[in-house]
């Protein structure tokens, strides 16, 4: 049965009780970030390491870092707790890149072990995607976001300082085009296996502005069923660059709304934020 919330049959799986999956606000639903990843193979320049993965954080303020242990007692406190029921997304974000690091997947299994009916949700940088997709649709994953910032390489030697892979560190076009090829291959397998894929864009004004609209139509291409598009923050290798006002930020989604929902309401939580929105 199509389980669309939305009435459009390109977006089947939209939502599905996942806040941050919903282009029309988070409802009363709640999810709980598990900070078990510290490590990241890539190195975007818009970065601070001491904080979180700026894919899918707050900047700013740093989480502490869990074992996967620690993190089921977690989940288990909040779902104990008398609004526990409301607590159905259990999402890893960070702080660094999810995928790289194992306690990811011991976490994600030990969650679906204890609490099958739980919704499992990851971010990605999508550089492991393609080679660790079979071991999240095994584990039961459903919700996956990637973070793809352009479809050049060029512009993508802007943007990452260096990208790890098979033992050795790529920099300028080399590591774009391989994490780029990643990216888009990730995003098709994981819509292919029926997950619900969701894209961040950081909008960098000067850097990637130029590309939104090629990168929306790929992406959509691939198969993503929701777009969220967020100011860069002024930090690290960018702390120079002026972030997009609201109203460019407002007219870069409306523009690019007619290709895939976008995402308005997004917090840009912290990789340990725990709460119902
Ligand atoms: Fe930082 Fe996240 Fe980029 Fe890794 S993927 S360098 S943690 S922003
Ligand atoms: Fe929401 Fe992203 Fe966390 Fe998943 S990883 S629960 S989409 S904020």
């Amino acid at each position: 049965a199509c389980t669309c919330t939305q009435g459009n049959m390109n977006t089947p799986r939209l939502n599905l009780g996942h806040p941050c999956f919903s282009t029309k606000g988070h409802g009363n639903t709640g999810r709980i970030h598990l900070a078990v990843a510290p490590g990241c193979n890539i190195s975007c320049n818009y970065c601070v390491r001491k904080f979180d993965c700026a894919n899918e954080s707050r900047p700013g303020v740093a989480s502490k870092v869990q074992t996967p242990e620690e993190a089921l007692a977690t989940v288990r406190k909040v779902k104990a707790s008398g609004k526990g029921d409301k607590f159905v997304v259990v999402g890893i974000a960070g702080p660094g890149e999810p995928l790289a690091n194992e306690g990811t997947f011991t976490t994600l299994r030990g969650v679906k072990r204890d609490f099958p009916e739980m919704i499992l949700c990851l971010s990605s940088n999508g550089l492991l995607l393609p080679e660790k997709m079979e071991e999240l649709t095994d584990i039961g994953v459903s919700h996956i976001t990637i973070t793809i910032n352009t479809l050049e390489e060029q512009v993508g030697a802007q943007i990452y300082s260096y990208v790890r892979w098979k033992g050795q560190t790529l920099i300028g076009a080399e590591a774009a085009r391989t994490l780029l090829h990643n990216q888009l291959s990730g995003l098709e397998m994981a819509a292919k296996a029926g997950m619900t894929v969701k894209i961040n864009t950081v909008l960098m004004p000067g850097i990637n502005d130029h590309g939104l609209n090629d990168l929306s139509v790929e992406i959509k291409k691939r198969g993503a069923h929701l777009h969220n598009i967020m100011p860069v923050i002024p930090q690290g290798k960018l702390a120079h660059i002026i972030p997009p006002s609201r109203e460019q930020l407002a007219v870069r989604r409306s523009s690019l709304s007619s290709l895939l929902p976008q995402m308005t309401h997004c917090q840009q939580c912290r990789a340990d934020a725990i709460g119902v929105f």
